[in-house]
C-alpha cells in the first residue's frame, strides 16, 4: 500500500472532551471522527485495527466451532416483548417506530433473535450443541458514553450463543469458549486477566470477564499475585464474609456537628470500619412529596482513598433506616438528583440547596462532612466548583487490598482494568421466556440451555492504547496494528535510488504478505517520523541515498530509542 492511495490525516491537537489517553491519540492519529455523543465514523486508519481484531477474533470462533451468522440490527419489539426486556430494559434501550407506528429496538444485543432462530431451525438434539456468532453493530444509549471508542453508544461487538441440549453440555460449551477468549486475547499481544464475574442467579460461577489491565480502567479487579484467585470488584464483594452493617439507628438523629466530626464519628454513625486508607464523605438526602413532607431518607456514603485522587471516589448509598448495604455510582447518584455531583453544592447547612421537582428530591445539606485530612471534615465541599469531576467511578468496596484471598493462599491485590470480553451461562432464561424448545433423546420438548458470549470490538483498540503508548504516539502491538511496517524514504522526489529501493523493499514485502505501507507524501523526515510514531506503526525501515551508498537502511522497532542500520539486502527477511 502507498499512502498516497491511502488516507493519513493526522492532527496536533486533540478535541478538548478527549479525557482519555486513548481517545486523544485516537483522534489525533485520525483513526476515528466524531459524529454524535459516543457515535464515530471509523475513519480507514482506525478501521485497518477493527478489521484485525475482527478476523483474530473471526478465526478463533470458527476453530472453536462457533457458526458465523448476521442478525438484523433493527428488531421487532414482539421478541423483546417475549423476554420481557422490551420493557424492562430501560433507557439503555433504543426503541424506534417505524412509519406504522409499530415499536422496534437496535439491538444492545441480540438473545431474542437468536433464541427465536434456535426454535425454528434446532428441532431436535442431534442438531446439537450449536454455537452461532456475528461481528455486528450494536446501540445502547449510555448513560454517559465517554473515552471516544471506550464507551460509545454505536459500537461494533462480537457476540455469540450457544444452544446445548442440559447443563452439562452447556457448561462443556462455556469452557470452550471460555478457552478460546484467552487464545484470542493471547494473540492480541495485551495483558489482560480473566476474572470471575456476577453471573445473577442462575448461572453458578459461569461467568468471566476479560479485561484488559491499564490504569485508567473503568473497573476494579481483585486478585491473588499467589493464586489462581482474580475476580471484578462486584463479585469478589459478593463472595466477601458479610460486609459490615450500618448501625440501625436514624442518621439522621446522629447528624455530627459539621465542621467538628471525627472519621470514627462517621465511622460509628455508619457502623462501617474505616481503613487508614479510605477516607469519608458523606450526605444525607431527602424525598420529599408536594406537602414537603419527608417520605424517604437516604444516607449516600461517598469514601475517598487516602491519597484523595478524586478520580477514585467511591460512591455508596445507605438506603432506609434498617439499612442493607448496597452501592451505588456516582452515575446513579446522577440519576437520582438529576444532576451532576458538581452542582450539589454549595453545602449551605440551613437550606436544602438543590431541589429537583420532577424527581421530589431534595438535598439537604445539614450533615454533610467530607474528609480532606485525617480526622477532619470539612463543610462546604462543592465538587465540581474547585475540584475535578470525579470520574473514573467503581462500586464502593468492603473488599480492599491486603485483604486475606478467599482460596487463603495469600492477601488480595487491586488494580484496574477495561472489560474488552465477557462469557456468560445463561441456563434456559431465555429458552424458557421464548418457549423455544428441541426434541430430546426420548422425543419430549426441552429448553435449550444457553450461553451468551461478548466481545468488545471497538472497545479492544482504546484498551490496546491505555495500555501501550508513550508521549509520542500509540505503540500497538503487531497483531493489531493498522499497518506491520512503515517505509519512510528520505528524498524519494530527487533519489531514483531511493525510490527504487522504496519500491522494491515495499514489492517484496507485499509478496511475502506483509502488512507493508511506504510513505511516498513527500513529506519531510521530520514530520514524517512524527506521524508514524503517533500512529503507532511497530516497524519503521528508512531509506536515504547516504545509507544506501554503504548498501544499509535504518531499521526502528516503535519501541527502540534509536534506529539501527542493516543491509539493505537482509531488511526484509530481519522483519518477516
Ligand atoms: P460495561 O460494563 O462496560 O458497560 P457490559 O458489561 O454492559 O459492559 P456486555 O453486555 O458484557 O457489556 O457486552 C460485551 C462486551 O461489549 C463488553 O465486554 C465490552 O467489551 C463491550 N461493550 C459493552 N458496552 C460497550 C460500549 N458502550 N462501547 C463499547 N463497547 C462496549
Ligand atoms: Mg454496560
Ligand atoms: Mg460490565
Ligand atoms: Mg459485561
Amino acid at each position: 500500500m502507498k499512502a498516497s492511495q491511502f488516507f493519513v490525516s493526522t492532527f496536533k491537537e486533540a478535541p478538548s472532551d478527549a479525557e482519555v489517553v486513548s481517545h486523544r491519540l485516537m483522534m489525533r492519529a485520525g483513526m476515528i471522527k466524531k459524529l454524535g455523543a459516543g457515535i464515530y465514523t471509523y475513519m480507514p486508519m482506525g478501521l485497518r485495527v477493527i478489521r484485525k481484531v475482527e478476523q483474530i477474533v473471526r478465526e478463533e470462533m470458527n476453530r472453536a466451532g462457533a457458526v458465523e451468522l448476521t442478525m438484523p440490527v433493527v428488531q421487532p419489539a414482539e421478541l423483546w416483548q417475549e423476554t420481557g426486556r422490551f420493557d424492562k430494559m430501560g433507557p439503555e434501550l433504543l426503541r424506534i417506530k417505524d412509519r406504522h407506528e409499530r415499536d422496534f429496538v437496535v439491538q444492545p444485543t441480540s438473545e431474542e433473535v437468536v433464541t427465536d432462530i434456535a426454535r425454528q431451525e434446532l428441532r431436535s438434539y442431534k442438531q446439537l450443541p450449536k454455537n452461532f456468532y456475528q461481528i455486528q453493530t450494536k446501540f445502547r444509549d449510555e448513560r454517559r458514553p465517554r473515552f471516544g471508542l471506550m464507551r460509545g453508544r454505536e459500537f461494533i461487538m462480537k457476540d455469540a450463543y450457544s444452544f446445548d441440549r442440559d447443563r452439562d453440555s452447556a457448561q462443556a460449551s462455556y469452557q470452550v469458549m471460555a478457552a478460546a477468549y484467552r487464545r484470542i486475547f493471547d494473540r492480541f499481544g495485551l495483558t489482560y486477566r480473566a476474572v470471575a464475574a456476577d453471573s445473577g442467579a442462575i448461572g453458578g460461577d459461569l461467568s468471566e470477564e476479560f479485561q484488559v489491565i491499564a490504569a485508567t480502567g473503568e473497573d476494579a479487579i481483585v486478585y491473588c499475585p499467589n493464586s489462581d484467585y482474580a475476580a471484578n470488584m462486584e463479585k469478589a464483594e459478593a463472595l466477601a464474609p458479610a460486609g459490615p452493617r450500618p448501625a440501625a439507628v436514624s442518621p439522621l438523629s446522629k447528624t455530627p456537628t459539621p465542621g467538628k466530626a471525627t472519621c470514627a464519628d462517621v465511622a460509628e454513625l455508619l457502623g462501617v470500619p474505616l481503613s487508614t486508607t479510605v477516607k469519608s464523605l458523606v450526605l444525607a438526602t431527602d424525598e420529599i412529596n408536594e406537602r414537603d413532607e419527608i417520605v424517604n431518607s437516604t444516607v449516600w456514603l461517598l469514601l475517598l482513598r487516602g491519597d484523595h485522587d478524586m478520580n477514585e471516589v467511591k460512591v455508596g448509598k445507605l438506603p432506609g433506616l434498617d439499612m442493607g448495604f448496597r452501592f451505588a455510582t456516582l452515575a446513579e447518584i446522577e440519576d437520582h438528583f438529576g444532576c451532576k455531583p458538581g452542582y450539589l453544592g454549595p453545602l449551605n447547612l440551613k437550606k436544602p440547596v438543590q431541589v429537583v421537582a420532577d424527581r421530589e428530591v431534595a438535598v439537604m445539606a445539614d450533615w454533610i462532612c467530607g474528609a480532606n485530612e485525617a480526622d477532619f471534615h470539612m463543610t462546604g465541599v462543592n465538587w465540581g466548583r474547585d475540584l475535578p469531576e470525579p470520574d473514573l467511578v467503581a462500586d464502593i468496596r468492603n473488599v480492599v487490598a491486603g485483604d486475606a484471598s478467599p482460596d487463603g493462599k495469600g492477601v488480595l491485590a487491586i488494580e484496574r482494568g477495561i472489560e474488552v470480553g465477557h462469557v456468560f451461562y445463561l441456563g434456559t432464561k431465555y429458552s424458557q421466556a421464548m418457549n423455544a424448545t428441541f426434541l430430546d433423546t426420548d422425543g419430549k420438548p426441552k429448553p435449550f440451555e444457553m450461553g451468551c458470549y461478548g466481545i468488545g470490538v471497538t472497545r479492544l483498540p482504546a484498551a490496546a492504547i491505555e495500555q501501550n503508548h508513550d508521549e509520542r504516539g500509540i505503540i500497538w502491538p503487531d497483531a493489531i496494528a493498522p499497518f506491520s511496517v512503515v517505509i519512510c524514504p528520505i528524498g524519494m522526489d530527487r533519489s531514483d535510488a531511493v525510490k527504487q529501493a522504496a519500491e522494491q523493499l515495499h514489492d517484496e514485502l507485499v509478496a511475502a504478505g506483509v502488512d507493508v505501507l511506504l510513505d511516498d507524501r513527500g513529506e519531510r523526515p521530520g514530520a514524517m517520523f512524527a506521524d508514524w510514531e503517533l500512529i503507532g506503526v511497530p516497524h519503521r525501515v528508512t531509506i536515504g541515498d547516504k545509507g544506501l551508498k554503504d548498501g544499509v537502511v535504518e531499521y526502528q522497532h516503535r519501541r527502540d530509542t534509536e534506529a539501527t542500520k542493516v543491509a539493505l539486502a537482509e531488511i526484509a527477511a530481519l522483519i518477516q
